[in-house]
């Protein structure tokens, strides 16, 4: 089975205003990833709802996450984690549509999985330097609350590479992905 997979990665609005998509962008090709498909884009409505899916089990786990964290800082929270998980997926559709965004497919070996790790974990506050988010954000759950908005962590990598396969058809048509040889790779994983 081969290793090569492709991930899906949007420089949020954060990252776009802040001047940061050259920096994230930079550090998926430096590990030796290839640009499959690239574009900015003022993300719509359906292509929010898609990429946001209304999910039972999605919100379950951010709710979870969320649980854990406030609960490592002595903080209780009230409400349900699918309610967590709602209210959260709510602020994701206001966030990303604040400007455009830019949209990359990232192609190579467990792209997914690198891609993740390149990222960081979700709480920036979590995300140790080195990582994207760790080295380019001050955020919290904490902060994020008190504003009631997102955490903006900069940057989304797909989780799972079958949650890949689904993005990236939400965000690229297929004549927008490039199919092409990257000759360092023939160095790199000889
Ligand atoms: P990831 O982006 O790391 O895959 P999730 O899919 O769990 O994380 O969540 C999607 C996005 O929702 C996160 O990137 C973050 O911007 C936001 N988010 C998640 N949990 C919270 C939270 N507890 N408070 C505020 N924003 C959150």
């Amino acid at each position: 089975m081969s290793t090569v997979e492709q991930t899906l990665i949007l420089a949020k609005p954060d990252a776009v205003q802040r001047g940061l998509a050259g920096e994230i962008i930079k550090r998926f090709e430096r590990v030796g990833m290839k640009i499959a498909g690239i574009k900015m884009i003022h993300a719509t409505e359906e292509q929010l709802g898609q990429h946001y899916k209304d999910d039972k089990d999605w919100k379950i786990s951010v709710g979870k996450k969320t649980l854990a964290a406030a609960k490592s800082k002595g903080i209780e929270m009230t409400e349900t984690e699918e309610q967590i998980g709602d209210r959260i997926r709510k602020w994701n559709m206001e966030t990303l549509k604040f400007c455009p965004i830019i949209a990359i497919i990232f192609e190579g070996h467990h792209a997914v999985e690198f891609g993740r790790k390149l990222v960081g974990n979700t709480e920036p506050r979590q995300s140790p330097p080195g990582t994207i988010r760790g080295d380019y954000s001050i955020e919290s759950y904490q902060i994020a609350d008190s504003r009631k908005r997102v955490t903006l962590n900069l940057v989304h990598a797909s989780e799972s590479k079958k949650e890949a396969e689904r993005e990236i058809k939400i965000w690229f048509n297929e004549n927008e992905i490039y199919n092409y040889d990257l000759k360092i790779w023939e160095i790199v994983h000889r």
